[in-house]
């Protein structure tokens, strides 16, 4: 009997760039991803099913088993902490950078700063490093707004372009660390589903190389 594999992805700017490269594995979903309302997805092959869920909420999935493998932003893994999965490869897409981001030529207050993000757990590694003291804000998106209203002096985002930062008056500041969207594989899936997962994780990486 051949292995059902359900695999997750996230919403949102990753799913333009995996989408193609499910495609380029031969994997294509029966519906369309970007219109559909659905969440859960056949595809052309009888034996892969996808979720589509918020990308934050792709390790916890993989975590506890209900999807197999997934694909997910080393900004998100970090924070979850990885407890439950393994990270196999490096899919090189979705690039960008974590930051820390502010008012270009004003001076930071001195004494503690506050720092809002919806990374809390790399932030507090990060300023931790340096020995800098810092008051975490946890927010779950438009971090861009803390600084302007003063809830916060810093943020630390994912930065691409950097046209989100500019529009909003602010400049990226200090580089944390180059991001790109990772495959994901559970724990016991890996042994339970080892043969399916085995093909899957190395016609990715055979994509993943072309
Ligand atoms: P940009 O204006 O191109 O610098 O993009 C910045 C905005 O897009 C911020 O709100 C980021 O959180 C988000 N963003 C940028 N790159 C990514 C990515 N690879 N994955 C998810 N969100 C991203």
């Amino acid at each position: 009997m051949s292995q059902i594999l359900t695999i997750a992805l996230a919403k949102g700017r990753i799913l333009a760039e995996t989408l193609p490269l499910l495609k380029r594995v031969g994997i294509e979903p029966v519906d369309d991803l970007l219109t559909s309302r659905k969440l859960i997805f056949p595809t052309n092959h009888a034996n892969i099913n996808l979720v589509l869920i918020r990308s934050s909420d792709v390790p916890t999935y993989v975590q506890y088993g209900a999807a197999d493998i997934g694909i997910a932003g080393k900004d998100v893994l970090l924070e979850h902490g990885g407890e439950g999965l393994y990270e196999r490869v490096d899919l090189k897409i979705s690039g960008c950078k974590l930051m820390t981001a502010g008012f270009p030529n004003k001076p930071l207050p001195s004494g503690r700063l506050k720092v809002a993000t919806k990374y809390p757990r790399i932030a507090r590694q990060y300023f931790l490093d340096q020995g800098r003291q810092v008051e975490l804000i946890k927010l779950y998106g438009s971090m861009e707004l803390a600084p302007i209203v003063g809830l916060s002096d810093l943020i630390v985002d994912l930065v691409d372009t950097g046209n989100t930062l500019n529009a909003n008056g602010l400049a990226p500041l200090e580089h944390i660390m180059d991001i790109t969207s990772r495959l994901i594989v559970n724990r016991a899936s890996q042994k339970m589903k080892n043969q399916a997962i085995k093909e899957f994780v190395s016609r990715i990486q055979k994509a993943v190389m072309e």
